[in-house]
């Protein structure tokens, strides 16, 4: 797709879609919606980028879910949710890993209030916006020798350069996407996108864990994590599935917003997405 194929966001068009994920029909004058970039193909400054496909799937996987806006520790229910994800290119843009510039662009909407009308003025006021992704992939692919050093490592090192190509790792074929926040910066040059992709292992490892603290276990976190490393990750799948289905019994409340956010998108349900 090209930058052709941006649409502008049209309110009175958008609510459809803005309403499958709302709790209840909800009205374009309720609604503010803004469009923002959530990840590219650009070599960010770990040296890793995310290859096209990676970006086309991640367009799927971005939708309906939660993202904060960490600029305000205090602003509590500052969040949105992404109702449309595309990928786009820019023609004219070459990255520095010699590609076309293709982007993951996307639309969010929040609730509009008082709360948070100084937000929306900032984000209409065009200040730069630094978005950071979380998602988990299964392969790290080298850019000189192919590798997927996910399974195995390779002599290359990122940042370095191998017969005048430098190396970068390429994150391919994404497992899940989990939250994106948002952060209204004054605008600067290097504001940008920061991205936090795990493997799906170690993704599964964090999420046992957490899961298992949760279920009121009485081995501190550190012990569990020693634990859950060491685990067989077949068994570890079985495990998870059943302190999901425990843990979804019982109301969740107490947890810290971060951490509501992420079982909300995790469970892909409304439940917890206080718009
Ligand atoms: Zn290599």
């Amino acid at each position: 797709m090209t930058d052709e194929n941006y649409e502008e966001i049209d309110l009175a068009k958008d609510i459809e879609k803005v309403n499958r994920f709302a709790r209840r029909e909800l009205s374009p004058e309720e609604i503010y919606c803004f469009p923002l970039v959530l990840c590219d193909n650009e070599p960010d400054r770990d040296n890793e980028r995310f290859s096209v496909s990676a970006l086309e799937e991640l367009a799927k996987l971005f939708v309906g879910k939660t993202g904060i806006f960490d600029h305000d520790p205090k602003g509590k229910n500052q969040t949105a949710r992404i109702y449309e994800a595309q990928v786009l290119t820019d023609p004219e843009k070459t990255t520095s890993d010699g590609e076309v510039y293709t982007y993951l662009f996307a639309k969010a909407y929040m609730m509009k209030s008082e709360k948070n009308s100084d937000l929306i003025k900032e984000i209409d006021g065009g200040i730069k916006k630094e978005v950071s992704v979380s998602c988990s992939v299964k392969k790290k692919i080298c850019s000189v020798c192919g590798r997927d050093i996910f399974k195995k490592s390779c002599a290359h090192k990122k940042g370095e350069v191998y017969n005048g190509k430098s190396c970068v790792h390429i994150l391919d074929e994404p497992s899940d996407a989990y939250e994106w926040s948002f952060v209204a910066v004054p605008a600067q040059k290097n504001a940008g996108i920061k991205k936090n992709c795990t493997s799906d292992s170690d993704r599964l490892c964090e999420e046992v864990s957490r899961l298992l603290y949760l279920a009121d276990t009485v081995l501190p976190l550190s012990v569990i994590k020693k634990l859950v490393y060491n685990a067989d990750k077949e068994r570890l799948c079985e495990i998870k599935t059943e302190l999901e289905k425990k843990l979804s019994k019982r109301p969740v409340v107490q947890l810290c917003s971060e951490l509501a956010l992420k079982s909300a998108s995790k469970k892909n349900n409304n439940s917890q997405f206080r718009l």
